[in-house]
């Protein structure tokens, strides 16, 4: 499905990731999981850096960036940013020097969340930080601190928040195959595959994976937990036609395609929610597996809250995608201690 020729990759992850049963979550739901069968894939699984979904962006990213000479790669964040974190520990491993801009966008100064968690690690991995307000524009200071950076012979590399360009949601294109290829091989046919949406990268990739596989984008839904629903389903949108075009030219998606549900975002992005802290505690207490605060809790709320409802059929199944972002809890000790 995509030309390596085209797009080259470096290897963050072992895969296929594994697809697990929610067994114990199951058993403790009861009645309340109206038959259905949960799964997870553990995208969350990595050889290095804590893991998440952005390793599979950074493969196709810093592929480019090595075959465009590149090295030194910049990107963009908030504070607490996730993928950040890895593109640091993906440009440490890959040896690219590494320059993070980070805006101050989430209102909260607890120290935990200004110093520790994600961005101790930024610190860690040996990357060059700039922090800026929250209404910065930091792509634009990413692309003045690369000009000049190139002005001094370096060869820069910049992409954008989350990695969401469209040849980072290649890596959820190819986790679209992935899933197909492991359902298959399981003979179980998923009813939906759930994930949390950022920066509309992930949701993107899947979409237009499944679309270009011949499958209904349809099967990929996501829980808003960055933009508002109507704006997530504009972006996803628009980045789904996007990468779809760098497989298939012609090919388009339309807003039918792009399944997307804001109800669970709360106030905004970075900011808790009784759902998120309910569904942090849940999993971790049945099966000892961590979400985050920020992303992958809220998007679990939104899938618990649809289980319950009776929104699947009894005997399907539903796949969730395990996305990381782990550091973020101790970003967030307020939120979550306790309980
Ligand atoms: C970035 C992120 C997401 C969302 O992915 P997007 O491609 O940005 O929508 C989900 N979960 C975690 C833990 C993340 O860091």
């Amino acid at each position: 499905m995509i030309d390596r020729d085209r797009f080259p990759r470096l290897t963050f992850l072992d895969r296929p990731t594994p697809i697990e049963p929610l067994e114990g979550l199951s058993r403790h739901l009861g009645p309340a999981l109206n038959g259905v069968r949960l799964f997870v894939k553990r995208d969350d699984l990595a050889r290095f850096g804590i893991g998440g979904n952005k390793l599979r962006k950074l493969e196709f990213l810093l592929g480019a960036a090595r075959a465009e000479g590149a090295d030194t790669v910049i990107t963009v964040g908030a504070i607490q940013s996730n993928h950040a974190r890895l593109t640091a520990a993906a440009a440490a491993r890959a040896g690219f020097a590494c320059e993070l801009v980070l805006t101050r966008s989430v209102p909260n100064t607890d120290p935990a969340y200004t110093r520790s968690g994600n961005r101790l690690l930024d610190d860690i991995f040996g990357a060059t930080v700039h922090e800026l307000p929250g209404d910065a524009d930091s792509l634009k200071h990413a692309e003045a601190r690369a000009a000049a950076l190139r002005a001094e012979g370096r060869g820069v590399y910049v992409f954008p928040s989350g990695g969401s360009s469209p040849v980072g949601s290649l890596g959820y294109v190819a986790c679209a195959a992935e899933i197909l290829a492991q359902s298959a091989e399981m003979g179980i046919d998923f009813a939906q595959v759930v994930t949390p949406n950022g920066s509309a990268g992930t949701h993107a990739g899947l979409a237009a994976g499944f679309s270009a596989a011949g499958r209904a984008p349809t099967l990929a839904k996501s829980f808003a937990v960055l933009a508002t629903e109507a704006e997530a389903a504009v972006e996803t949108l628009a980045k789904a036609n996007a990468t779809l075009a760098l497989l298939k030219p012609g090919a388009t998606l339309t807003a039918e395609d792009i399944l997307i549900d804001g109800s669970h975002r709360g106030p905004g992005y970075g900011i808790p929610t009784d759902g998120m802290k309910e569904a942090v505690r849940l999993l971790a207490r049945t099966e000892g597996l961590l979400l985050d605060p920020v992303y992958s809790g809220k998007g679990f709320a939104g899938l618990l809250h649809d289980v319950r409802a009776g929104r699947y059929a009894p005997g399907s199944a539903v796949l969730y995608v395990m996305t990381g972002g782990v550091p973020g809890l101790f970003a967030y000790p307020d939120a979550m201690a306790g309980g």
